[in-house]
Parts: structure tokens; sequence; C-alpha cells
């Protein structure tokens, strides 16, 4: 049985394996400017907001954004999905068009292109250069299914980029989906596209559930069926979304305490840099946003984030970086 510790401190004299620095793939297109008031989901300006929100940070110092990536073809989308819904959602078809639970527009779906581009290429990103973090700062895949978009969620992006980069090169991954809700899209891709039981194996995918103390347990046990399977060489890269909808003040969630979601991320990259240091290389690390709505304080949103990324960067990287979230306390409501 390994052990690792969760904090973040105690890695100060070992070697780095990680650049000080994340590669975010990110250019306009994956926000969508359109009717935001009409999108349940603020997820589609989020990218645009968040690079925003930090860039007279010190942590905008530590972001690389990366703008080569064009919107990917339908035939992508065809790994996950079929044909049916790909053509009727792009050409705007309904019932397709707007089984995401979103108003479509020709500009969403185009930004749909782009978001899952994003994705794909961060993956992409890291298995070529394993030493840099990669960041697609993007959400709205794991809902969706084969034949459907559902819950905000347009086209199966994980499913998407797994398969893209194990036929393509033979790469196995591991997901920790850290949203609030859980990220049905990967197995319900299995029976659609049976090669994603070898690209990311079954139980490599991590939706820690329950609240509280009962949830940073539910995702020890994860990372250590994950930490079995890294160390026994059979996992190519990780890839890791800390929604911020798993925040108890969110409008949608409600899993954990501000300090328990921090704990949170110390503990899955403190798993990744023993890994790394175990293995003597790092791992190719992929993260993305996933879930976060607060119409009360979208801010709140964007310092969860924010702080999580600190926290890569801290114990990967070794960066001094220290960020303590203002997230605001939710109103009640009368
Ligand atoms: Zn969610």
């Amino acid at each position: 049985m390994t052990t690792q510790n969760d904090s973040t401190d105690t890695h100060a004299s070992v070697q780095p394996h990680y650049a000080p620095q994340l590669d975010v793939l990110y250019r306009p297109e994956v926000s969508f400017e359109g009717n935001d008031e009409n999108h349940a989901s603020r997820t589609p300006t989020k990218a645009r907001r968040f690079l925003e929100h930090v860039a007279d940070q010190k942590l905008s110092d530590y972001l690389n954004i990366l703008r080569e990536f064009g919107p990917l073809a339908n035939s992508e989308f065809l790994r996950a999905h079929t044909r049916e819904y790909v053509e009727a959602f792009f050409r705007g078809e309904e019932p397709h068009a707007s089984s995401n639970g979103l108003e479509w527009s020709p500009e969403f779906a185009e930004s749909v292109r782009y978001t899952n581009s994003s994705l794909v290429h961060a993956v992409e990103n890291a298995l070529a250069h394993p030493a840099r973090i990669s960041l697609s700062p993007t959400g709205g895949f794991h809902h969706a299914t084969p034949e459907s978009g559902r819950g905000f969620c347009s086209m199966s992006g994980q499913a998407i980029a797994a398969l893209r980069v194990y036929e393509q090169r033979g790469a196995v991954g591991a997901w920790f989906d850290l949203d609030c809700h859980l990220g049905n899209s990967i197995e319900d891709t299995r029976s659609h596209a049976p090669l994603l039981d070898q690209a990311l194996p079954r139980d490599l995918h991590i939706n820690p559930q329950d609240s509280g103390s009962r949830y940073i347990e539910n995702l020890r046990a994860g990372i250590a069926r994950v930490g079995r399977a890294v160390l026994r060489g059979e996992v190519h890269y990780l890839a890791f979304a800390h929604g911020a909808d798993s925040h108890e003040w969110d409008d949608l969630g409600g899993q954990c305490t501000t300090e328990e979601w921090l704990r949170a991320s110390r503990l899955v990259y403190s798993a990744i840099e023993y890994w790394s240091r175990t293995l003597g290389r790092p791992i190719p690390v992929v993260l993305a946003f996933f879930g976060g709505y607060r119409d009360d304080d979208a801010a709140s949103v964007l310092e969860l984030h924010a702080a999580d990324l600190a926290i890569a960067l801290r114990t990967l990287a070794g960066v001094s970086i220290d960020y303590a979230p203002r997230v605001k306390p939710k109103a009640r409501r009368r």
C-alpha cells in the first residue's frame, strides 16, 4: 500500500517534474458571446471571463496561451456520436439542436467545435510535452450521449479526445471528473464506441459522490485505484476537471465546503506529484473547468478555478504561489 501526503508544502526540496507554466488551449471562438443570459449555463463565456478575471493577478504570469487549433470537423464528433445527431446538431435541426437544454444558434454550434477542439488539443499537447501541464478552460461535455445532448452538454469531448489519442498513439487515459454531477457521457459512449474500454478503462473514470468527509474518502479511493494502474505503467495521461459546482454555495451543487473543495485539489495534485516522482518522469496532465454556477456572484466560480490552478502550479511545478479564493457566501433565499 502506497501512501501520499495531501499537504502541498512538503515537497519543497524535491526537484519538480513540471514546467512552471500552464499551456492554455484558448482562442476567442471557445467562448460563445451570444445570448448568454438565455443560457442557463454560463459555461460558454467562462474561458474568456476567467482569463479577464486573472489578467492583473500573479497567476496570469504562469499562463501560456496556445491558439494554434482549429474547429473540430464532423468526422471527429462521429467518434463518439451517431451521424444523425452530429449532422442535425450542426445544422440546427430540432429536436437534436437544443437537446442540450440550450438555445441553438450557428455561432453557438461553432463554439462547440472549438471547446471540443480545445480539449482534444490539450490532451495531445500534454502527451507531446509531458512536462507541460495543459489546460482546456472549457466544459459542456460530460452529460452528452451518443444520440443527443443533455444538461448543458452538446458533445462528449472527453470520449472524443480519449478515442482519438488511443487510435493515433495507443494512449490510455484516466479521468478525475470532480464536477458535482455524475459525468455520464463516458459510460454512455462505451456501447457506441467499444474501443473506449481500452482508451479510458471503466475503473479509471473517477466521479466521487456523496458530500463532506464521505466525498473526500470516495475521492481517496478513486485516487488509490488510479494510482495502482499509473504505477504499473498502464496510464499514459491524467485528466482532471475540478468543476466548481461541487462547492456548497453553487446554485446547482453542494458537496464541499471551500476547505474540502481545495483539499480535493491538493489530494489529486499531490498524488500526481507522488506518482511522477516514483516513476522518475512527469505523467502528462490535462486540466479542464467543467461546471460552476453562481447567479448571485459569478466571480466566486472563477476564484475557485484560479485557486485550483495555483495548487497545481505549486504542487507539480514548485511555483511559489498562494491563492486564497474569495468565495462569497450564498445569499439566503427568502
Ligand atoms: Zn455539473
